[in-house]
């Protein structure tokens, strides 16, 4: 815990659940205050409902509509943004012969459209940003979008595809954005236990098989991947822009 983020404004995707959640609370720990962003306001409420210096900001990410007025809620609290996380995302399984072009539109619409549309929105507010620091955009992508895990029994091309895209976005937006001073950089989670892991990890064999693959012999915890969101949004960062930090445990190294 620091006040490394003290009088800095952040906004966070999918911030009501998992990944999302910790990061929320990490920058909430280090000073930051706070627009939680996500799809179910049942969710924010019993989330952050007692806590109302946080903003609740019900939004779809793939929804340029509903992503718009999202961003006008923010303006009109914060009139501006330093660091904004987008951490929203879903997956998805099925083998390439049977996918279906609506579940893969559903995936790249929340995982690759969702941080176009959201950081979009985000711009001129991290534009107005606090100039004597470097504004941050941090993605969170997945090791998914490097290497491909098929042999977990998931078959999810189009979430493969989907996190690859959103790298490339990273890397392309980092360079549109550095003359603004906002950087833009990617962690890259390895299996982390959150809801989204929750079924998977519910089996003995996959447990066992991601223990023994990993070198570092333990599952992810949320809040491995929010101290590496912390670390990109800060300022010790601020010479590092089109990055991807691996959070994995080790599992991409070989
Ligand atoms: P999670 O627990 O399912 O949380 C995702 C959050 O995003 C949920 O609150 C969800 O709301 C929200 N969301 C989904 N679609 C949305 C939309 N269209 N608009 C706004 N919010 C939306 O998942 P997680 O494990 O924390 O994953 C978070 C991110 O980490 C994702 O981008 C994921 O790809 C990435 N990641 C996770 C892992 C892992 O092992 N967990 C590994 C690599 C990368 P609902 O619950 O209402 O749908």
């Amino acid at each position: 815990m620091s006040n490394r983020f003290e009088g800095r404004f952040a906004a966070v995707t999918g911030a009501a659940s998992g990944n999302g959640r910790a990061i929320a609370e990490k920058l909430l720990a280090d000073g930051a205050t706070l627009a939680a962003i996500d799809l179910n306001p049942d969710a924010l409420e019993s989330v952050f409902g007692d806590r109302p210096e946080i903003l609740q900001v019900q939004a779809d990410v793939a929804d340029q509509q509903s992503v718009k007025a999202g961003f006008e809620q923010i303006a009109d609290a914060f009139g501006r943004l330093d660091i904004l996380v987008n951490n929203a995302g879903i997956v998805k399984f099925g083998t390439f012969e049977e996918l279906s072009q609506a579940e893969w539109d559903q995936v790249f619409a929340v995982n690759s459209t969702g941080p176009f549309l959201v950081s979009q929105a985000a711009y001129p507010l991290l534009r107005a940003g606090d100039a004597d620091h470097t504004r941050a955009i941090v993605n969170i992508t997945s090791v998914e979008a490097h290497i491909v895990i098929s042999s977990s029994g998931h078959p999810q091309i189009h979430y493969n595809a989907s996190k690859g895209a959103l790298l490339q976005l990273t890397r392309a937006l980092a360079v549109e954005a550095a003359a603004a001073g906002i950087r833009v950089n990617a962690v890259a989670p390895g299996f982390i236990e959150t809801p989204f892991t929750a079924e998977a990890l519910a089996k003995d064999e996959v447990r066992d098989w991601l223990l023994e693959r990993t070198p570092l012999g333990r599952i992810g915890k949320p809040e491995d991947v929010a101290n590496g969101v912390a670390f990109l949004a800060s300022d010790e960062a601020s010479w590092i822009t089109g990055s991807t930090l691996f959070v994995d445990g080790g599992w991409t190294v070989y």
